[in-house]
């Protein structure tokens, strides 16, 4: 799944014992279901008939499966005439089903028959109804632990059986699933047909997937797999850079794994409302539409980024999670770090001017970030309820996981990496794993102490510190050694301990590489890096670290004039984002984050721009004064224009995509923090023509095309308000539909922020949107209290939407952007009143983090204010 989420302590001690224990009992396996629905899209309803054949394996009176709002009908178990009538006790808290027979079951197969009915529900999950264009559709999303409102089910991810579904719908409708059609019949009546698929390999019950609807596909194959993009019919033709990407994503998996793409064929379906980003169901990945659809001719570079990134994400997970799946949720990296790794990889084969070594540097940053928090959580962690589960999706699973990944490969090579994961696939195909399989076959690729390195990052949590100091050379000079100090690394003032196996992987002057990893055991080690005597040594190599380093600042200075020529652009951002995160540590001081700024003006990597573009609006919005603000744009605006003046606003067409994308992040810093009033000006002349405003409509460059609009709507009036609006309704493309209203939250006006929250209570922001949305005004400042407001007073209205799969965790994390007492105690008392069980830990996470903002707004607000005097 793809996803941003966050996980539960505190309410586990609060709920019955029955709660924490609801795992299924294991005397009865499912081997197959023969799955037939009758779907009725007009009253929002089908009727389920179901056989599962099963194993016994102890004789019992009873067989305890999932379920959830379904309404049971018949239950008969057992083959023929010795059939016997079940009763049914439902435990709602549990999402149980107890079917209970008069004469005790044998050991051995036999057969579960169940007739019953269900609703489509309108929460994004289960079976559900999704309405596009005046019609209905009917949607699954099963994962975690939704597939029970659909069927009765063993539904927990060890529990795998094989799949034949059977879908009744209209006549002018097509279906999807995960296998093939092996037949498509009229009836039964005359306006209805019966569609019947392919049983699916074995796998877990959260992977079936059915979609009902009009539906219209784009065709194509790689490798003799066929290959179709689907989407309501009137965005059948956005589907061609999907098209395209999974072509070449699906010839990259097949060779870099042993096990070529198992299940026959590839059905891709974007669906007009659906609460995650995109969903990896077994050859029928499911997704919202601004994620899979674009327009070819005016797509930006981050679109098409967006679009193969997740499409590489979705079709890793056919092998890490459908095809090899963990045994229970508290390894759910075993699918999301490893979909996350992976999916890097067949963009960078195909795309040298998308940096995507940068990217990468910039997900481990993303990990590091909510892994300095105490409240952070160990990558492998207990779950038992569905909110810990849901919450487990977290940056922790995903990047932190990728992090890790990335790491070890780099430390062990990457063919060794790739024959141990493919070993470690062969032998859990159609099986399940857990975290010890995975490193055990890594190990045994490389001969490694990967099984020493790994549970020292999966088990315990948090990032460790490597404080690099004494670098020395022998008197001979050829040779050199260097101290590293290892401890836990945490926002604040708080310590917490914690010690690694750490490969550290060092890079400089005069360093060999074939001396350059080290592992660092001890809490304090020191090792011979060179062969001769260098002058500087930087200890995080190709940036694959996962740790934060801290340099003596004798050694930062003679680093300093080898950063711009000699360190890659995915190590200079790790450098950069270290500095951060020390001073936001309390470590160092903001003026020496403020002097590496200083260097960057002839910096041209976009994906480092957008990082320190953040960090300076950070510092503009919660470290400076009135006063002092004005003095920080002007300082920005010295170091940037530059820049800006060599990039220029207006590209020429045989432009590569990375000068674009440099464009794009000049123009979103100078815009942002450095209020810079030509670009704002040409900013807003440009959005207002392409609106059809001023001297005639003309096309943004698209991939300049999010910056520009929002910085013009920040400093925009009513009637650009009143343009983006109106342009968010008549967009023929989910790009552009999501530019403009992520740029409706951020005017300043009161009054505008005011309409644009009211737009949330209309049908016009989806429910899959409404906390993205609402995301928006809190992070920003000038709306940030009125939304909050707004979010208060309309809860009752608001809270459906906001309590959909993610949106919990979405909303909670966004008033993290409060740095002052009264707010913090606000939001503590309202989720008092107003629990969000899916998002406990990021509760715990967000009001860190507002500690944290007050904590260093007190320390460091004096020092950017001298700095900025002195200069
Ligand atoms: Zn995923």
């Amino acid at each position: 799944m793809r996803a941003p989420f966050g996980l539960l302590t505190v309410l586990v001690s609060l709920l019955p014992a029955s709660v924490l224990a609801q795992r299924l009992p294991t005397i009865v396996t499912p081997e197959h279901y023969d799955l037939a629905f009758a779907v009725d899209l007009a009253h929002a309803r089908f009727e389920g008939t179901e056989t599962i054949r099963v194993t016994v394996a102890e004789p019992t009176p009873r067989i305890v499966l999932n379920a959830a709002e379904i309404q049971f009908d018949e239950v008969t178990i057992g083959r023929g005439a010795a059939a016997q009538h079940a009763a049914v006790a439902l435990d709602a808290a549990n999402q149980t089903a107890t079917f209970t027979v008069p004469k005790p079951l044998d050991r051995g197969p036999t057969e579960v028959h169940v007739r019953y009915t269900g609703v489509l529900n309108d929460e994004l999950r289960g079976f559900y109804l999704s309405k596009g264009r005046g019609r209905n559709y009917a949607v699954t999303q099963f994962e975690s632990t939704d597939a029970r409102r659909a069927f009765p089910s063993f539904d927990e991810p060890a529990f795998k059986a094989t799949y034949a579904v059977t879908l009744t719908i209209d006549r002018g409708d097509t279906a999807i699933s995960n296998g093939k059609v092996v037949s498509d019949t009229p009836g039964p009546g005359a306006t209805r047909h019966t569609v019947k698929f392919a049983p699916t390999p074995r796998m877990s019950a959260y992977l079936v997937a059915m979609a009902v609807g009009d539906f219209q596909c784009l065709e194509g194959a790689s490798d003799n797999i066929p290959i179709r993009i689907c989407a309501t019919p009137d965005k059948k033709n956005l589907g061609r850079i999907a098209l395209d990407s999974a072509q070449q994503i699906l010839r990259f998996y097949n060779q870099y794994f042993a096990t070529k793409y198992p299940f026959g064929k590839l059905d891709v379906l974007a669906v007009p409302d659906f609460a995650a980003g995109a969903m990896e169901n077994t050859a029928a990945i499911f997704y919202r539409e601004a994620d899979l659809l674009a327009d070819t001719k005016s797509a930006s570079v981050e679109t098409r980024k967006n679009i193969a990134s997740i499409l590489a994400h979705e079709m890793a997970h056919q092998w890490f999670g459908d095809l090899v799946t963990m045994a229970w949720w508290d390894d759910i990296w075993l699918n999301e770090g490893f979909a996350t790794w992976m999916a890097n990889k067949p963009l960078a084969a195909a795309h040298a001017d998308w940096n995507v070594a940068v990217d990468e540097s910039g997900e481990t940053q993303k990990a590091l970030g909510v892994d300095s928090l105490r409240s952070t959580r160990p990558i492998h962690a207990d779950v038992s309820t569905p909110a810990q589960i849901d919450e487990a999706f977290d940056a922790i699973a995903y990047e932190k996981g990728a992090a890790v990944l990335r790491m070890v490969e780099h430390y062990v090579g990457s063919e060794t990496f790739r024959k141990g994961i493919n070993a470690y696939l062969e032998a859990h195909a159609y099986k399940n794993a857990a975290s010890e399989d995975f490193w055990k076959a890594i190990s045994a690729s490389s001969g490694k102490p990967v099984e020493r390195i790994l549970p020292t990052f999966v088990n315990q949590p948090g990032v460790p510190l490597i404080e690099v100091s004494d670098l020395s050379c022998n008197a001979g000079r050829t040779e050199a050694q260097v101290t590293f100090a290892q401890s836990r690394f945490v926002l604040g003032a708080a310590q917490a301990s914690g010690r690694w196996q750490v490969p550290v992987c060092v890079t400089g002057d005069r360093v060999a590489a074939e001396t350059s990893c080290h592992l660092l055991t001890e809490p304090r080690q020191t090792v011979r890096v060179a062969s001769g005597c260098p002058s500087w040594i930087f200890a995080n190599a190709g940036a694959f670290g996962y740790y934060r380093t801290a340099y003596t600042p004798s050694m930062l200075a003679e680093m300093a004039p080898h950063i711009e020529g000699e360190l890659t652009p995915a190590e200079r951002l790790s450098l950069i984002d270290d500095e951060w995160a020390l001073m936001r540590a309390g470590r160092h001081d903001v003026t020496s984050y403020l002097t590496i700024v200083t260097g960057l003006a002839k910096e041209h990597a976009a994906g480092i721009l957008e990082d320190v573009g953040a960090q300076l609006r950070f510092v503009h919005d919660y470290l400076t004064t009135a006063s002092s603000a004005a003095k920080l744009e002007a300082y920005v605006r010295s170091v940037f224009q530059p820049l800006m003046r060599e990039v220029g606003f207006t590209p020429s067409a045989s432009e590569s995509d990375d000068r674009r994308a440099l464009r794009a992040a000049v123009v979103q810093l100078l815009g942002n923090a450095g209020n810079d009033p030509d670009v704002i000006a040409q900013a807003r002349t440009a959005l207002a023509r392409s609106l059809g405003r001023g001297t005639g409509p003309a096309a943004l460059e698209p991939t300049l095309a999010s910056a520009v609009t929002a910085v013009a709507a920040s400093h925009g009036d009513a009637a650009l308000f009143d343009a983006l609006v109106e342009a968010t309704q008549r967009a023929a493309s989910p790009e552009d539909r999501s530019r403009y209203q992520a740029a409706v939250t951020r005017f300043q006006d009161p009054a505008l922020v005011d309409r644009g929250l009211q737009l949330a209570l209309t049908p016009q922001i989806r429910s899959q949107d409404t906390a993205l949305f609402l995301a928006g005004f809190l992070n920003n400042p000038a709306a940030r209290p009125r939304a909050w407001s707004f979010v208060k007073d309309r809860w009752p209205q608001l809270e459906p939407k906001l309590k959909i799969v993610g949106a919990d965790t979405t909303l909670t994390s966004s008033l993290g952007s409060f740095c002052d007492a009264a707010s913090r105690a606000d939001t503590v008392a309202f989720f008092a009143g107003h629990p969000m069980p899916g998002a406990t830990r990021t509760l715990e996470q967000t009001l860190e983090r507002i500690d944290n903002c007050i904590a260093l707004r007190e320390s460091q607000m004096p020092a950017v204010e001298r700095w900025l005097a002195s200069r």
